[in-house]
C-alpha cells in the first residue's frame, strides 16, 4: 500500500478531529450541540466556525466554496465562489462569513421543480446542514446543503430525508420511553452496495447509444455472456485494480468507509460497499462515490457506467439499501436482544417495519421507478415488482407461534407469551439467504434490493422512515394508553402479525407462481414501470401519511410527482431519438453498403463461371433486404409515437404512451437491427459490437 491509511482517511473533511482541534471549546460545543440536538446556530458562533474552515482548506490548498446539495435531477449540483476580496493595496484577500457558510442563494430557475417555483419567482435558497461534514474536493470546499423555494418548499432530497429521520426520531423515542429507556434520538443507518460497469473509454466512445443514453439501444448477443458464472468474485483483472486502489484512496481521504470490493456477475461489472453510517451523511457519500468512481474511470481509459441496464442479456446494476435504526448509545433497534425484554421490543420495531412495508408497498415501490430501474424490477436477475418481506424460517415460526398461541418449536419449547420470561432468544440465522427477496431481513437490518445502480438513495429511505414513523406512531398511540403495557403489548404484536402476513414471504421471489400468489391470492400490488407506480404518490392514504410526518406538503408531493413523471418520459425520449438517429444515420447505410458488396460480388462471380451458385450471398442478401424494410417501418413507427408524444397535455398521459408506445416499438426495431448485425461483415457494422463492450478490459 502506497498510503498509510488511518493517515489519509478523513483528511479532506472538516470532521470532528478538525473541529475539536481548531474551535475553541465554546464554539465546538456550541456546533455539536447543533449537529446532535439541531439547536440553533447563533451568528458569532457561524463566523467562527466559517473562519476556522476556511483557514482549513486553504491550508489543503482549497481556493474556491460552494454549498453542495441534491436537486431533483438526482446528481449533485455545485456553483463554486472564490474566496477572494480585494484588499486596498492592490491584492485580495480570503474570505469567507458565517453567513456565506449557513445560506446560499442560487439562481434556481433552471433546476427541476414541477411547476412549485413559477419562473419570475426564481430565486432559491441552500442551507447548511451541520450533520453532513464539510469536505474539499477539486480544490473547493463543499459545504453540504439542503435547497428550498424561497416560499420554502423543499426543491431537493436531502430536505424531505431530513424531515423522514426526525419523524422517525419522534415515534421511535415515544417507544422506547414505554420500555424505560430515555435516549437523545434514533436515528436510520444505512449501508448501500453500489453496483457499476467498466469499459474501455475508446470502445465506450464509439457508442452514440452509451454516450447520450448510458446503455445500450442495439447489441446482437456476444458468443459468451455470463453463463459461466466465472466473473463473480473472480481475480480482479489489472487495469480494474489499479481503477478500485486510486478509488478507494479518493473515498477514503473524503471519509468514506470504502470497504469491500469485488467483481459481480456479469463480465465487466463490479461492486463496491461502504460501511454504513447515518442515513444523511449514507446518502451524501454515496452521491460522492457514484461521481468519484466516474472520475477516477477516467483517468484509467475506462468508463464507470451506473446505468441500471447497460446491456441487454446479462445483469443490469442495483444498489442494496442496507437499513437499521439505533439510539445515540449505539443500540441497534433490529438486533435481537439478549433477554426476553430487550426481545419484546426488537419484535415491536420488526412489526414496525414489516408494517411499514405491506401499508405502503406502492411508496417503497415508486422510490425506485426510473425508466432505467424498469428494465431490472422483474427480469431474472432482480427483485420482482411485487414488494414482500423476507424473515427467514427461525424468525417467521416465532412470528407464527404468536399468532397462534402455539409453542415455538425452538431449541427450547416454549409458549410464546411476549414480555415475560419464557420468551426464547434468537439466534442470529445468518446462514438463510434469499437473493430474491426485494426487502429481506438480515440478522440486524432489512436490506431493500429494489434500488437501481443510479438511483439516490435518499428516495427510497425518505419513504421507509416515514412508513416505519407512522407504524410506530399508531404502536405509541394505543400503548400510552394501555394500563397493562405487556398484555397490550402482545396483543399489539399478535395483531400485527395476522393483519400483515400477507407481505411475509420467504419463497422464490423470481417464479411466474409467486406473480399469481401475490398479486391474486394476497392482494399485493405489481406495479411493473414507472408510469404505473408513480402516480401513487398522490394516493390519499400516501399523501395524508407523508404530510401528516410532516415529510413533503401538499404542493411538494404534486411536483415531486410531476417531476419523476417528467423525467421518465424525457429518458425514454431521448433513447428513441437516439435509436432513430442511429439507425437511419448509421445502421441502414451500413446494411445498405455490405448489401452492394455482396450484390457486387454476386455480379462477379456469376459472370465468370455460370456454375457459381451464390448461395450464401444470396440468402444473406435477401434475409438483409427483408431486414432493411422492416427497419425501415419499424423506425417511421417509432418516428410516429415519439411525435405523438407532444400532443398530450398531461404527464401522466405522456408517460402511458411512453410505455404502452414508445417503448414497444423501440423494442420491435432492436429486435430487427440485431437480427441484423448478426448477418452482416463485421467490417461494415457501424459500431463496436457487444463483445467488444464487455470485454474491453484487461
Ligand atoms: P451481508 O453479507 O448481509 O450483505 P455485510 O456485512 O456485507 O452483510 O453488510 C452489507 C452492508 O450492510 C454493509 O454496507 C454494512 O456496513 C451494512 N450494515 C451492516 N450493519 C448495518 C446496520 N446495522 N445498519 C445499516 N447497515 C448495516
Ligand atoms: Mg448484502
Amino acid at each position: 500500500m502506497k498510503q498509510n491509511v488511518p493517515e489519509i482517511f478523513g483528511s479532506l473533511v472538516f470532521d470532528d478531529r478538525v473541529m475539536r482541534a481548531r474551535l475553541s471549546d465554546k464554539i465546538y460545543h456550541s456546533l455539536r450541540k447543533t449537529i446532535d440536538e439541531n439547536a440553533d446556530l447563533e451568528e458569532d458562533i457561524a463566523d467562527a466556525v466559517a473562519s476556522e474552515m476556511r483557514d482549513w482548506a486553504v491550508e489543503n490548498g482549497a481556493t474556491h466554496f460552494t454549498h453542495w446539495f441534491q436537486p431533483l435531477t438526482g446528481v449533485t449540483a455545485e456553483k463554486h465562489d472564490s474566496f477572494i476580496t480585494p484588499s486596498p493595496d492592490g491584492g485580495v484577500i480570503m474570505e469567507f462569513s458565517g453567513k456565506e457558510l449557513i445560506k446560499g442563494e442560487p439562481d434556481a430557475s433552471s433546476f427541476p421543480s414541477g411547476g412549485l417555483r413559477a419562473t419570475f419567482e426564481a430565486r432559491g435558497y441552500t442551507a447548511w446542514d451541520p450533520t453532513s461534514y464539510a469536505f474539499i474536493k477539486d480544490h473547493t470546499l463543499c459545504i453540504p446543503t439542503a435547497f428550498c423555494s424561497y416560499a420554502g418548499d423543499a426543491l431537493d432530497k436531502k430536505t424531505p430525508l431530513l424531515r423522514s429521520m426526525q419523524a422517525l426520531n419522534i415515534q421511535a423515542k415515544r417507544i422506547l420511553k414505554l420500555f424505560g429507556k430515555d435516549v437523545k434520538n434514533v436515528r436510520t443507518s444505512v449501508g448501500p452496495e453500489q453496483e457499476y460497469f467498466l469499459i474501455d473509454k475508446d470502445v465506450f466512445e464509439k457508442r452514440p447509444d452509451l454516450v447520450y443514453t448510458g446503455r445500450t439501444l442495439f447489441g446482437a448477443m456476444p458468443p459468451k455472456g455470463q453463463e459461466l458464472d466465472d466473473h463473480y468474485f473472480g481475480v480482479i483483472k489489472p487495469r480494474v485494480t489499479a481503477f478500485m486502489e486510486e478509488l478507494n484512496e479518493e473515498l477514503w481521504k473524503l471519509g468514506i468507509l470504502a470497504k469491500t470490493e469485488h467483481n459481480e456477475v456479469a463480465p465487466a461489472q463490479h461492486e463496491l460497499a461502504p460501511i454504513y453510517s447515518t442515513t444523511n451523511v449514507a446518502t451524501d457519500n454515496n452521491q460522492l462515490t457514484m461521481e468519484i468512481m466516474q472520475k477516477v474511470a477516467r483517468r484509467h481509459g475506462m468508463v464507470c457506467l451506473l446505468h441500471e441496464k447497460p446491456f441487454a442479456g446479462v445483469n443490469g446494476s442495483g444498489k442494496h439499501n442496507n437499513w437499521s435504526m439505533a439510539t445515540d448509545a449505539g443500540t441497534n433497534l433490529l438486533a435481537p436482544g439478549d433477554t426476553p425484554h430487550e426481545n419484546a421490543q426488537f419484535l415491536l420495531f420488526l412489526c414496525a417495519v414489516i408494517q411499514a412495508v405491506d401499508d405502503y408497498q406502492d411508496l417503497l415501490r415508486l422510490s425506485v421507478a426510473t425508466a432505467g430501474n424498469d428494465h431490472r424490477l422483474g427480469a431474472n436477475e432482480a427483485p420482482p415488482a411485487i414488494i414482500s418481506v423476507f424473515l427467514g424460517d427461525e424468525l417467521t415460526a416465532i412470528l407464527e407461534a404468536i399468532k397462534n398461541d402455539a409453542p415455538y418449536e425452538g431449541r427450547e419449547k416454549v409458549v410464546m407469551k411476549l414480555g415475560v420470561d419464557s420468551l426464547p432468544k434468537f439466534s442470529r440465522d445468518a446462514t438463510d439467504r434469499n437473493r430474491t427477496s426485494p426487502f429481506a431481513f438480515t440478522g440486524n437490518k432489512f436490506e431493500f434490493r429494489s434500488l437501481g445502480s443510479s438511483n439516490s438513495i435518499a428516495c427510497c429511505n425518505i419513504m421507509l422512515n416515514a412508513a416505519v414513523a407512522e407504524s410506530l406512531k399508531q404502536y405509541a398511540d394505543r400503548l400510552e394508553k394501555a394500563s397493562d403495557f405487556e398484555s397490550a403489548l402482545h396483543d399489539l404484536i399478535k395483531e400485527t402479525i395476522t393483519a400483515h402476513e400477507r407481505i411475509l414471504f420467504n419463497g422464490n421471489g423470481y417464479g411466474e407462481e409467486w406473480v399469481e400468489e401475490a398479486t391474486k391470492v394476497r392482494g399485493l400490488s405489481n406495479l411493473k414501470t414507472t408510469a404505473d407506480a408513480m402516480p401513487h404518490l398522490l394516493d390519499k392514504k400516501n399523501m395524508d401519511m407523508l404530510m401528516a410526518h410532516k415529510v413533503f406538503t401538499e404542493t411538494e408531493l404534486h411536483s415531486r410527482c410531476e417531476i419523476m413523471l417528467e423525467n421518465y418520459c424525457k429518458t425514454v425520449n431521448i433513447e428513441g431519438h437516439t435509436m432513430v438517429d442511429m439507425v437511419r444515420k448509421n445502421y441502414l447505410p451500413a446494411i445498405e453498403g455490405y448489401l452492394y458488396s455482396l450484390a457486387k460480388a454476386t455480379h462477379l462471380m456469376k459472370s465468370v463461371s455460370s456454375r457459381v451458385k451464390c448461395n450464401y450471398e444470396i440468402s444473406t442478401m435477401e434475409r438483409l433486404s427483408e431486414l432493411t424494410d422492416d427497419i425501415l417501418s419499424c423506425v417511421e413507427d417509432l418516428e410516429g409515437a415519439l411525435a405523438d408524444l407532444k400532443k398530450y397535455d398531461s404527464v401522466i398521459r405522456t408517460s402511458e404512451a411512453v410505455r404502452d408506445d414508445v417503448l414497444p416499438k423501440m423494442e420491435a426495431l432492436r429486435k430487427h437491427v440485431d437480427e441484423a448485425e448478426m448477418l452482416t461483415s463485421e467490417e461494415c457494422w457501424p459500431f463496436p459490437s457487444y463483445g467488444k463492450l464487455l470485454f474491453s478490459v484487461y
